[in-house]
């Protein structure tokens, strides 16, 4: 079975209350089976939060989720990433060309400029990260056929007219919709609050299934920014989350928890498994925290996270990063 028959889901549109809109995309990627762009009613068009991945045929699965519920793509008077994915800024190129629309996006996204710019300095970077991690060569090789057939799923760079930091400001017929910096699953991830419908628009921060994700090797410590973003959006007292992926949710504060739990139980399982076990490389401590050794699959995602972990549990000084020029270990602090 070839992989477009065994995926597809389609482009589906529905309203979530009045005024806002869930634009569902489907996703080429195993396991995780669509994304979630937001159309949000503002004067005669639309707001755009996030517009889904590109590849052959995408735009028009945007177009006939909006379609679905009575809306075009020239209805799009501006676009608002949350962070610069490819599954939530891929068509940003395509809807902005589509609609002369303005693009806003958070200015940290170096970790998706690079993929555009120089697909092979960063594919090498990701290399000499693996290599590093004590990634064998057989199996860096398989991960590396697969990234190059993935490309990077975004249509093209578009500059973003607006940069979203702290505070700015987003119109809309519901209200202002405020921007909150949400560092952590990404570096340029932002969430949008509307404080008098207490609606917060979460982008990956937080998911109604809770899911981590983090980009390694663009900031310091992505484990311990995506603590502090968990802070700042609990503190919002939001009702009703609108996520990048899957269905609203209402209980964000139990979310917030619950994804505090699960970081905590992982940080708490790589400290147990670099006392027991180092120095260890990454690469070795992935089976003991996922259950399954590392796969061409597994590896663009599960590799990094393992990653961030243990950069978090360095900075507040649990364990050890020692390397003999080509490979790092670590052990207990
Ligand atoms: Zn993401
Ligand atoms: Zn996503």
């Amino acid at each position: 079975m070839s992989l477009s028959t065994h995926r597809r889901e389609l482009g589906r549109g529905e309203r979530v209350v009045p005024g806002i809109w869930r634009l569902r995309l489907p996703l080429p990627w195993p396991g995780v089976p669509h994304c979630n762009a937001y159309a949000v009613a503002s004067g005669d068009g639309v707001v755009l939060f996030d517009c889904g991945l590109h590849e052959p045929g995408s735009l028009a699965q945007l177009e006939r989720a909006m379609e679905q519920v009575g809306l075009h793509l020239s209805d799009v008077r501006l676009l608002v990433c949350t962070h610069a994915h490819s599954d939530h800024y891929g068509q940003a190129a395509s809807v902005v060309e589509a609609s002369g629309c303005e693009l806003w996006m958070h200015p940290a996204d170096a970790h998706m400029r690079g993929s555009l710019e120089d697909p092979d300095a960063h594919l090498a970077r990701r290399v000499e990260v693996a290599r590093q991690s004590g990634v064998p060569l057989a199996p860096l090789r398989a991960w590396l056929a697969g990234a190059r057939d993935h490309g990077s799923e975004i249509a093209g760079l578009v500059e973003p007219d607006r940069a979203l930091l702290d505070g700015v400001v987003v119109e809309t017929d519901l209200g202002p919709w405020t921007v909150v910096e949400t560092p952590g699953h990404a570096p340029s991830h932002v969430c949008l609050h509307q404080p008098e419908h207490r609606v917060l628009l979460s982008g990956d921060h937080l998911l109604g299934r809770v899911s981590l994700y983090f980009d390694y090797g663009w900031t310091p410590d992505p484990v311990g920014e995506f603590l502090s973003s968990l802070d700042a959006v609990d503190a919002l007292d939001a009702r009703l989350c609108l996520s990048g992926h899957g269905r609203s949710f209402l209980d964000v504060h139990a979310h917030v928890e619950a994804n505090r739990a699960l970081v905590e139980e992982r940080l708490e399982r790589v400290r147990a498994a670099v006392a027991e076990h180092g120095p260890i490389t990454a690469y070795d401590i992935v089976p003991l925290l996922f259950g399954e050794a590392l796969t061409p699959l597994t590896a663009g995602w599960r590799l990094p996270k393992t990653l961030c972990y243990l950069r978090h549990l360095e900075v507040t000084g649990a364990v050890l990063c020692s390397t003999d020029g080509e490979t790092e270990r670590w052990s207990a602090g």
